[in-house]
């Protein structure tokens, strides 16, 4: 904790509550040696089409288990559901894992990164771009699934809230904007959420390169927006097309697949609305498996792509090779 500054106890008491737990265990949270080693190469290219797309390791968060991490299945559950998909069940590993996309014609980002400010073992985005080789002033366009810390914090430096991508177009939902900018949502909010809500009150709106967008709007040529709401009220996935290939980048519908996948009917405590959320990751995955395209998340197994079946009742991932 000494090893915090005030600034790093707001921003992780903010991810906490934006996880839908407590500001208390934000607080007494210990900052712990990560154990899941970085990939030894931090970023993995494959095409979608002729799109080139770069995943960008930021870090991972080793969340502790919680019995109020869902409401409708109790740790051993989450523990069993890690095992058979092969991850440890020590904690649950919520990677982060932004995606770079050069498109031709744009050079996209899905969602920021943590910057460095919500957990002490991510914030490593802007060192593994530079090792892929990819220029930050080169990204033409930030797509943002919703205002998430661990989403957005990497478009504001740390202390200043100075932009980091200042020359690029920040597309947000207009939903997700709405809710976060709205003056009366800070004392709807639980406290410990509250400063997430004056953070982004006080950088989106003075911003004059953000493009709020509804529905199903092209954001890029090749890249049009998806609505998946519930994990926030205004949570948006992106469609991915470039001649017959395509991809759905689903920034966190699926949140963490080995819980959100096989038994979409678990509602979280990250899930702002638990019924919304699991209608909005049922319809995705349909979608994703009728068509039969690829599948990105930015909290999936390192290198946050693959492929997604009918399982049961539910889906599974078979996630690409890193
Ligand atoms: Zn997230």
């Amino acid at each position: 904790m000494s090893m915090l500054s005030r600034r790093d106890v707001i921003a992780t008491a903010g991810v906490a509550a934006a996880f839908g737990l407590s500001s208390r265990l934000a607080f007494v949270a210990p900052a712990q040696a990560q154990k899941t080693p970085a990939p030894a190469k931090p970023f993995v290219t494959y095409k979608v089409g002729t799109f080139d797309c770069t995943a960008v390791y930021d870090g991972i968060w080793e969340k502790p288990h919680d019995p109020a991490f869902f409401k409708n299945a109790n740790v051993d559950e989450v523990k069993s559901a890690l095992k058979a998909a092969g991850q440890t069940d020590e904690f649950v590993p919520i990677p982060f894992t932004p995606l770079v996309v050069n498109t031709g014609r744009d050079v996209v980002l899905f969602d920021a990164g943590t910057g460095g400010q919500v957990q002490p073992t991510a914030g490593k985005l802007a060192e593994n771009m530079k090792a892929a080789g990819i220029d930050p002033a080169a990204i033409t366009k930030v797509m943002i699934s919703h205002f998430h810390p661990d989403h957005i914090f990497g478009l504001m430096e740390k202390g200043s809230n100075a932009q980091v991508y200042p020359n690029a177009e920040i597309v947000v939902s207009a939903a997700e904007y709405k809710f976060w900018t709205d003056p009366a949502v800070i004392e709807k909010l639980p406290e410990a959420r509250r400063p997430l809500a004056q953070r982004i009150q006080a950088t989106f709106p003075n911003w004059k390169n953000v493009r709020q967008v509804d529905g199903e709007a092209e954001v890029a040529p090749g890249i049009r927006s998806v609505a998946a709401p519930g994990h926030t009220p205004g949570h948006i996935a992106f469609h991915l097309s470039s001649g017959n290939a395509q991809m759905i980048y689903s920034g966190d519908t699926f949140y963490q697949p080995a819980l959100s996948l096989k038994t979409p009917q678990w509602h979280g405590a990250f899930d702002q609305d638990g019924a919304v959320a699991e209608t909005s990751r049922r319809a995705l995955a349909d979608r994703i498996v009728a068509d039969k395209v690829m599948v990105s998340g930015y909290h999936f197994p390192w290198p946050g792509a693959g492929a997604l079946a009918k399982d049961g009742a539910g889906y599974a991932l078979t996630p690409a090779k890193a």
